[in-house]
């Protein structure tokens, strides 16, 4: 999409007042309040490092009011009947829509990516609370007979209660909305505690929210420094029954640790290390689109990007060099640039750890076709890379990259390169090019992951269940699934 230089003036004039809004205070109650002067968390444009805003530092007293409200709305909201919960759902979805442009400009602003992959993100967030929409009035419970014949079965489905979602910097509307829609939809109310990184387009949607007439206390925002007490105390409250968390395994692991002391429903979408395999008998020119999509979405900085090449040796060179050329063609820059599909990394230490990971893989023999070093500031940038000959035993085949980089192993066997391809904690998605279909299945069967794209290099659809096996995750996001997440089965023994 071209934007004239008269809309860019508008959207420019038209951002920083949607800055100043979303900065305006924690979202509590359907009220913005600030109860800590002095109390901040800054906000950088990752591109230039320079301040954009503040947003308050919100502490347990915080977020324990937060808990309050979401109580105290939580009994109407169960009961407002499922049409009206879903005619809310779907003004979410045309505001959102409505106000694409302007929301894509702050997701760039705050996190740094492409204007394109930003206004991609804002199309994907919308589509969740459409979907919710449709799937608000679409729960259903189930009635049969017991096998014994003397009573029959009743099951029914009940909102689980007040919900506790956490959410990631690297998508920071779709993360919240591939939550908070299904929740409402399920009739749960609920906190949000967004990334510190980029906790304005949370507050711009809460906003939106309360313009589609999502009632007050139903979600909550509060963002805090202190993200470790602050959630504990949330999740210590009896009151809280859920706990929907998106990002790193580390911290997942850590959380559910605490969510284990009142026994809370966990929906874990955790961090990735995806395979990317291609067969000697696929598309190539498909197989080179495919690899641009599951790479370079968010410059890399996605839980689905394609992390390890697993590459057959028939085909090897010519993938190699149609990569490394592709990947020569990204303008990396600013979002707010002419021409830019490659942005900033979040921060200076994701930048240190994308170099550490090519450093080492370098140092056992791999060899650097493109890039491989950081970039010149101000910003966090990285040049887009790819790698060959890159050793099994190098970091970057467990690790995760979450950067530009496209590590290449070469492989002949199919078995040997399964084996490899499933050597990893994580299980979030794999990816698989080749032109027989049988193969295709064959391999898509054999994979340890969630999700598996077959000839694609997206897998995103909120139509779909969307989640990870092993350590990439516990349930799913997404389909007719993540409405489930947020309600809890009520089977009914009776006679009659
Ligand atoms: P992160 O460091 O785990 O942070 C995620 C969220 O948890 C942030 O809101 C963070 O707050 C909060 N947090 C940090 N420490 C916490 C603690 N002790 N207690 C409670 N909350 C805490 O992850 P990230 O760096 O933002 O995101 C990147 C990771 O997310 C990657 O591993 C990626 O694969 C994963 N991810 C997974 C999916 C998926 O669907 N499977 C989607 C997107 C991203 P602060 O920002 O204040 O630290």
């Amino acid at each position: 999409m071209t934007v004239s230089t008269a809309e860019r003036a508008e959207i420019a004039s038209d951002l920083d007042r949607l800055v100043s809004d979303a900065a305006r205070g924690l979202y509590i109650d359907g009220r913005w309040q600030n109860p800590n002067p002095g109390k901040w968390i800054d906000v950088a444009d990752p591109a230039t490092s320079k301040l954009v805003a503040r947003v308050p530092d919100g502490d347990i007293g915080d977020a324990m009011a937060a808990i309050d409200a979401a109580a105290a709305a939580a009994s109407t909201w169960r009961l407002t009947p499922p049409r009206k919960r879903s005619e809310i759902l779907r003004r979410c979805f045309e505001l959102m829509t409505e106000q694409a442009e302007l929301l894509a400009a702050l997701i760039s602003l705050e996190n740094g990516k492409s204007l394109a992959d930003a206004r991609g993100e804002v199309a994907y967030a919308a589509e969740f609370f459409r979907w919710n929409a449709e799937e608000a009035v679409r729960i259903r419970g189930d009635l049969g007979w017991a096998p014994s014949g003397q009573n029959r079965i009743l099951v029914d489905y009940q909102p689980i209660g007040i919900a506790v979602l956490i959410t990631p910097w690297n998508f920071p509307a779709a993360m919240a909305t591939r939550k908070i829609a299904p929740a409402l939809a399920a009739g749960c109310t609920c906190v949000l505690k967004p990334a510190s990184e980029t906790p304005l387009t949370a507050y711009a949607l809460a906003a939106l929210y309360e313009e589609a007439g999502v009632p007050a206390g139903v979600v909550n925002v509060v963002t805090t420094n202190t993200p470790g007490p602050v959630v504990a105390a949330m999740l210590n409250d009896p009151r809280v029954r859920k706990l929907s968390f998106t990002g790193s395994t580390r911290i997942g692991r850590a959380l559910l640790a605490t969510a284990a002391s009142n026994v809370l429903s966990c929906s874990m979408e955790l961090g990735g290390n995806a395979p990317f395999i291609v067969c000697d008998d696929a598309d190539l020119d498909a197989a080179l689109d495919g690899a641009m999509i599951a790479k370079m979405r968010n410059a890399g900085e996605a839980c689905t990007a394609a992390n390890r090449f697993y590459v057959q040796s028939d085909i090897h060179d010519a993938f190699a060099t149609g990569l490394a050329e592709r990947m020569s063609r990204l303008t990396v820059g600013r979002a707010f640039d002419p021409g830019v599909n490659c942005g900033p990394m979040i921060t200076a230490d994701a930048v240190t750890k994308i170099h550490r990971l090519v450093t080492d893989a370098v140092d056992r023999g791999a060899k650097i076709r493109l890039g491989g070093h950081p970039m010149q500031g101000p910003g966090y940038f990285y040049a887009p890379t790819v790698l060959t000959d890159v050793p099994a035993e190098a970091d970057i085949a467990r690790e995760e990259i979450f950067g530009p980089v496209a590590p290449l192993f070469r492989f002949d066997d199919l078995d040997e390169m399964m084996t490899a391809a499933n050597d990893t904690e994580y299980g979030l998605v794999s990816y698989v090019f080749t032109n027989d279909l049988k193969r295709g299945f064959d391999l898509a069967g054999r994979l340890d992951s969630g999700m598996i794209a077959l000839n694609r290099g997206l897998v995103s659809d909120p139509a779909a269940p969307f989640g990870g096996t092993k350590q990439s995750g516990l349930g799913r996001e997404g389909g007719a699934h993540g409405v489930l997440e947020f309600m809890e089965a009520k089977y009914i023994a009776t006679t009659f």
